[in-house]
């Protein structure tokens, strides 16, 4: 069988993590978020990790080198044979030629960069509208409302908006992310690598078209 080694890039809001979810139960895909490699690597003690948590502990950000390395390793095991999706790497070009050569050492190549494109406007309503109570519970005034406004329906409590998710706070955030991800998005489209998705569609049906489209891209590469 042949591989699907994906790269997911979208905005905050995009649904990706949903997205990732479907598709490696879909395709028996191993799943690789950057955030989750570092925390394992670290918890695990190995070489990497504490080579890692020295760097992070020093409040640096950790070099491509290392992130590339534990990326190799992970790409490297047995659940990752029939493919896998990175998420959170790469971030930036020299990240991503720092991928392919890594893969190419593997004897392995990226099959698709895919990305979820939701529109800024879109991204800020879907964000902006949670809202949490201090226990943690959360609702969305649009899409998942209390029954009273601004009350925890399971304990009573007010409800309030993360600075996180105030719309002043992430349309900061979509710009680093416009900055960062448009240079990324010209280089794989340039590759022929890259599939453009629909994210302000239902999430279902989000799902079938990046389902049917891999399911292309993997019987092309059986050929
Ligand atoms: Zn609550």
């Amino acid at each position: 069988m042949s591989e699907l080694n994906l790269v997911l890039l979208g905005p905050p809001g995009a649904g990706k993590g949903t997205q990732a979810g479907r598709l490696v139960e879909d395709f028996r895909l191993a799943y690789f978020s950057t955030g989750d490699m570092l925390r394992e690597a670290v918890e695990e003690g190995t070489e990497l990790g504490r080579k890692a948590k020295e760097i992070m502990d020093a409040g640096d950000l950790v070099p491509d080198d290392l992130m590339l390395d534990l990326i190799r390793d992970k790409v490297d095991e047995p659940d990752a044979r029939d493919g896998f999706i990175l998420d959170g790497f790469p971030r930036t070009v020299p990240q991503a030629d720092g991928l392919a050569q890594t893969l190419s050492d593997l004897g392995r190549s990226l099959t698709a960069a895919v990305l979820v494109d939701v529109p800024d406007d879109e991204v800020v309503r879907r964000l902006s509208g949670r809202r949490v109570c201090p226990k943690g519970h959360t609702y969305h005034v649009e899409f998942d409302p209390p029954k009273h406004d601004d009350v925890c329906d399971q304990d009573g409590q007010p409800l309030r908006q993360r600075d996180d998710d105030k719309p002043e706070t992430i349309r900061r955030r979509l710009e680093n992310y416009h900055a960062q991800t448009e240079p990324l998005v010209q280089y794989y489209d340039e590759r022929g690598l890259l599939r453009r998705f629909d994210g302000s569609r239902p999430p279902a049906e989000v799902h079938d078209h990046i389902r049917a489209t891999l399911a292309t891209l993997r019987l092309e590469e059986r050929l």
